[in-house]
């Protein structure tokens, strides 16, 4: 067998004994066999986790709380408090495999100013590599204009945002009576490519060139949408709306993407022939996709030997600073 090529992962998730009541929340969207066992992988931090790394060529994974997290604390001065001290038990957990761990912030978006605060704080004190947000917080997302100050803050420290799907505030009626359509089977990709999508109408990367900004599940989509927006944008009532470039520019500007639970060659190959090769990660989406399907997948799709270094690990090296 060929060797393994090495791996940098940033879709990896962990869970606290403490935050279990905010992340069953999600239990609804996933089969009750599966969140008893997902809720022990998340909880290891040793032997479970770092076999499974090695099995498939992981170096390093960036470690993450299993969403919502403190965005679904109702208090703002809770969510605030609880964060802090999430983002401390994990900086605790990288400082004893300084090497195999990195870690992104967990931050209470129902405070703009003390997320950015906690970000910086994540990032200069405890080495965290960004920061990961689990959709939106209350139904407000991340282009409203009380983030201004967060996005002032993710630019001077150039570390990236990783939105992470949730679920939107309410149920829509195109659900009504489609339970298996609410969560990752489908809603997910919906509400997440469309935050997405809200952030480069919204100019929030006009305003913040340098902003960077990682989704999951190799875009969420988008990739294959992007001559369409294009397109469409040109014709649409935009309600007076002005962006400086494309919008499918802002995907190769501002936008990075991950493989975590999508392990299939057609839509890789759609997203870098759209995207270009700099700009995609491999991930697992640990413990939720199993690390053998993810690393079995990547070792054989049907890449050019450098766009898969580049994929499994020198993109996110780059990114991240690692
Ligand atoms: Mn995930």
């Amino acid at each position: 067998m060929p060797a393994l090529t090495p791996k940098i992962a940033l879709e990896e998730h962990f869970m606290h004994p403490d935050f279990v009541d905010y992340w069953a929340k999600t239990a609804v969207n996933i089969s009750p066999a599966l969140f008893g066992k997902a809720r022990e992988a998340l909880e290891d931090f040793g032997e479970q986790r770092l076999a499974a790394m090695e099995r498939i060529g992981i170096e390093k994974s960036i470690l993450s709380l299993a969403g919502p997290g403190v965005q679904a604390e109702k208090r703002t001065d809770t969510a605030t408090r609880r964060a802090r001290q999430i983002n401390d038990f994990l900086a605790n957990e990288i400082s004893k495999q300084p090497d195999r761990y990195g870690g992104f912030a967990h931050l209470a978006m129902q405070d703009p100013a003390a997320a950015a605060d906690e970000l910086e704080r994540c990032v200069r004190e405890l080495g965290m590599q960004g920061a990961m947000i689990n959709g939106q917080t209350g139904g407000t997302y991340l282009d409203d204009d009380r983030y201004a100050p967060f996005w002032e803050r993710v630019s001077d420290l150039q570390v990236p945002v990783y939105i992470h799907p949730n679920n939107p505030a309410e149920q829509v009626q195109m659900y009504n009576d489609h339970p298996e359509l609410w969560g990752p089977v489908w809603s997910w990709t919906v509400e997440t490519a469309t935050h997405a999508l809200r952030l480069v109408f919204s100019g929030t990367f006009d305003r913040y060139p340098g902003a960077r900004l990682v989704l999951g599940h190799l875009g969420e989509t988008l990739p294959y949408l992007l001559w369409r927006l294009d397109s469409r944008w040109e014709i649409s009532n935009r309600g007076g709306m002005r962006l400086q470039m494309k919008p499918s520019d802002y995907f190769k500007r501002n936008i990075w993407m991950t493989t975590s639970g999508m392990c299939a060659d057609a839509p890789l190959r759609c997203a870098l022939d759209m995207v270009g090769d700099t700009r995609i990660m491999f991930s697992v989406d640990y413990p939720f996709e199993r690390p053998e399907e993810a690393g079995d997948w990547i070792e054989a799709a049907p890449l050019s030997n450098e766009e898969r270094r580049k994929i499994c690990r020198d993109n996110a090296a780059t990114l991240l600073n690692i």
